[in-house]
């Protein structure tokens, strides 16, 4: 049985969530690495002596992915990513990860495997969906036994997509990836920032498409 946890994050993290099965466990996104202390405590607590099998980013933008490689490196855990998102990390990109709308510097991260179509880590398998827009290295995962979704900043719940005005982010791209989520089977919608929908997740995304379409 998947298990999905929320971890403690600070104030200007993206969320960040733990899946467990059986003995597979696996962190979608990292947060910015400003409060690596709160989310290692966080993460310890939660693992309760199990090891950390993987960290997968959403997208490269520094809120998510700043964390990587001090979490990373800490939990001997192995980093994946898209390609797009591997090559922004690799070059540490102050423009593209977005650091500098924190004032902070984005670290290379050298280590990442790239992914794409599928992604097995222990017992847990995903759908990797490439949906641009909001990022040019945003994936969109599916858990494959019930249909947990982590889009990162496509959508968000009660009406809201990911900024398309940042470099590297493109309407029009955008519009076309969240159209596309329409047609995915999924049962929670887990996105990078806010809540978390388990009742109607399709609803939630319908809405963020039809603001899309008045704009
Ligand atoms: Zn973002």
């Amino acid at each position: 049985m998947l298990h999905v946890d929320q971890i403690s994050a600070g104030p200007v993290d993206s969320n960040i969530f733990l899946i467990t099965r059986g003995n597979t466990r696996v962190m979608i996104d990292a947060g910015s690495g400003l409060y690596n202390k709160i989310v290692e405590k966080d993460l310890i607590d939660l693992l309760r002596g199990e090891s950390l099998n993987g960290i997968i980013l959403t997208h490269e933008h520094f809120d998510h992915s700043g964390g990587a490689k001090y979490l990373s490196e800490k939990f001997n855990a192995s980093l994946f990513s898209s390609p797009e998102c591997a090559r922004i990390m690799r070059e540490g990109d102050p423009t593209l990860t977005g650091s500098f709308l924190f004032g902070a510097d984005m670290e290379p991260v050298s280590n990442i495997t790239e992914v794409e179509g599928t992604l097995d880590i222990g017992e847990i398998s995903f759908e990797i969906h490439s949906t641009p827009g909001h990022a040019p290295g945003l994936i969109s995962l599916i858990t494959v036994e019930n249909r947990h979704l982590f889009c990162g900043d496509l959508v968000f719940c009660d009406g809201g997509v990911g900024r398309w005005d940042l470099p590297g982010g493109d309407l029009d791209l955008l519009r076309r990836s969240v159209k596309e989520s329409l047609e995915w089977d999924v049962s929670t919608l887990y996105p990078g920032h806010g809540r978390i929908e388990t009742k109607d997740p399709k609803k939630e995304m319908r809405i963020a498409f039809s603001m899309l379409q008045s704009i």
